[in-house]
């Protein structure tokens, strides 16, 4: 197709994490949202964000006496970091006005971020903008009204052209009933205005499973009036009732894409029986090359110079944070594999710890040492006691097995730089994508993974990672997947990364260098936008603009 003009997109995420000192994110959500807008700004396409404030962020999670994490919540400040844009939007919510502050981080020159705020001093709505991801059902649809509604009626208020809508995950649906409201204001029918707002939204599916798509009664969404002026019938239409948020994402937008190709299959699979669906392709993630990758690490790749120097370095700046912050020093020669991720269950954090009696003999002869680090959601008990246990096996083996508290991206970079090899061990096919495995390969650390998300579309077996699924072969049916990963892992660990390791530096080498070139050709948000444009932007901006035409006739 061919463009005159670069469609100008708006991009509604709950969550976006961008730096330390702007702490509104979860986990790889957000991390995607704020790669994704840093990688805009060197790419120079019009594109804007719409998020949310979260004055006191996800959580702080310190591990107790007990080895058990816990909540801590405090309010930030973000003088500085935001600029007052002097402009509030109000929306309705269960029964009364909510007025919300627009704030602007200007980051990035053209490609500002925009976070409605209810929380400012005097307000009486504080509640709804305090915690990402925390409080009721209630206080969930409450935070996607600010997201979807006021996101919209922010954007109209800033006097903003927008050509594209792109809801990154189902949380930002509710501004597709802002966009059918508007035209139905203007004189449109409901089907009318479903049709055109259809032809200027795309979607973004993150959820693998069916359970852990957000649903609503509609008469709790009517409650809380987040239909936005829409009768109980219209939102059964869009969403079903209850209201699935991917559902009426997939029917409010013209294409909609998963987050890479496994995850395209899954999606494609689980929601064909939905009739009115968009299309559902697959676009897979990338990561922001110059937040994640090490400038000398590229260098060196770049002008084939000593890359283990390097490496040896980066690895060295890890132990020193671990020694400062863990007061144990774990030791630069030794093989360091890395896992860092939210601690659901799915993850399987612990995983590998079911055969102690196999790492044990490892810890001893100081072939191995392990670093985990990662947050479970506040109310995720099941997630907090994996944590808890690392932590304890972290204190029966100190010199070997380290838990970092408080995961962040600092960590994170730290982690995905530092570490030799990076674990990834989901159930599958529970992991959409994936993304700090993508950061470790940029860095020349290798993955070892599970077939899922983004993995099997990229990594080489033997050569610039390792996939646990080609170690074993063809797993049976109703296959007990704990049992044949760790078959599979203890294999390739013993037969493969320590002779490598230690053994066969020029291999293990090729390896990080095959590792950084996958990683640059195919794992880059650079190369994710581009897709964003030549898949859907460009799509709807087409659709968009025929219609334009066929009213100009009309
Ligand atoms: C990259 C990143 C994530 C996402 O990692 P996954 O591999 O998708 O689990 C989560 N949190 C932080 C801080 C990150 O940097």
């Amino acid at each position: 197709m061919k463009q005159n003009k670069t469609p100008k997109v708006a991009y509604f995420c709950m969550e976006y994490g961008l730096s330390k000192n702007l702490p509104i994110y979860a986990g790889g959500l957000g991390i995607l949202a704020g790669d994704y807008l840093k990688a805009a700004k060197d790419l120079n396409v019009p594109i804007i964000g719409v998020g949310i404030l979260w004055r006191q962020d996800y959580t702080t999670q310190l591990i107790g006496q007990d080895n058990y994490p816990h909540d801590h919540y405090q309010n930030y400040d973000f003088s500085g970091i935001i600029q007052d844009t002097n402009v509030t939007v109000k929306c309705r919510v269960r029964g009364t006005e909510v007025t919300c502050k627009v704030w602007k981080v200007d980051m990035f020159g053209n490609n500002p971020l925009y976070l409605l705020d209810a929380g400012f001093p005097g307000s009486e709505h504080s509640w709804i903008t305090t915690r990402l991801y925390g409080g009721s059902e209630q206080d969930r649809i409450a935070q996607e009204i600010i997201l979807g509604v006021g996101g919209i009626r922010a954007l109209r208020a800033l006097n903003l052209d927008v050509d594209v809508y792109h809801f990154n995950e189902g949380h930002a649906v509710f501004a597709g009933l802002e966009l059918i409201r508007e035209k139905m204001a203007a004189g449109m029918s409901f089907r009318e205005a479903w049709e055109a707002t259809r032809k200027e939204v795309v979607f973004t599916t993150h959820t693998p499973v069916e359970a852990g798509n957000e649903v609503h009664n509609c008469g709790l969404l009517m409650h809380m009036e987040a239909n936005n002026g829409l009768s109980y019938e219209q939102l059964t239409e869009l969403g079903g009732n209850p209201f699935n948020m991917t559902i009426a994402a997939l029917r409010l937008a013209c294409k909609a894409n998963a987050v890479s190709q496994a995850h395209e299959k899954t999606a494609q699979k689980m929601w064909q029986h939905i009739d009115n669906a968009a299309q559902i392709i697959a676009i897979t993630n990338g990561v922001h090359l110059s937040t994640w990758q090490n400038q000398e690490i590229k260098q060196a790749y770049e002008q084939n110079k000593d890359l283990a120097s390097v490496h040896q370095k980066l690895k060295k700046k890890l132990l020193d944070y671990i020694a400062k912050q863990n007061k144990v020093e774990l030791k630069p020669d030794i093989l360091t594999i890395g896992f860092a991720r939210r601690a659901a269950a799915y993850k399987r954090g612990g995983l590998i710890f079911k055969r102690l009696d196999l790492l044990e003999p490892l810890f001893k002869t100081n072939k191995l040492q392990l670093i985990y680090s990662g947050k479970a959601h506040p109310n995720d008990h099941q997630g907090k006691n994996i944590i808890q246990q690392i932590v304890e096996i972290s204190k029966r083996y100190p010199n070997h097995v380290v838990f970092l508290e408080d995961y962040d991206m600092d960590i994170a970079r730290l982690m995905v730089q530092g570490c030799d090899v990076w674990l990834n061990n989901p159930l599958r096919p529970m992991e959409a994508s994936g993304t700090s495995g993508m950061k470790a390969a940029l860095n020349g650390v290798l993955n070892v993974s599970v077939l899922d998300g983004w993995v099997g579309e990229a990594i080489t077996h033997q050569e610039s990672g390792w996939i646990l699924d080609e170690i074993i072969g063809e797993p049976l049916e109703n296959w007990d997947q704990d049992e044949y990963d760790l078959q599979a892992f203890y294999h390739v660990l013993f037969k493969e990364i320590i002779p490598i390791y230690y053994e066969d530096k020029t291999r293990w080498i090729r390896m990080m260098k095959a590792s950084i070139k996958m990683g640059e050709e195919l794992l880059s948000s650079e190369r994710m936008i581009r897709e964003y444009y030549s898949e859907l932007y460009n799509y709807a901006f087409e659709l968009k603009k025929e219609n334009l035409l066929v009213k100009g006739l009309s």
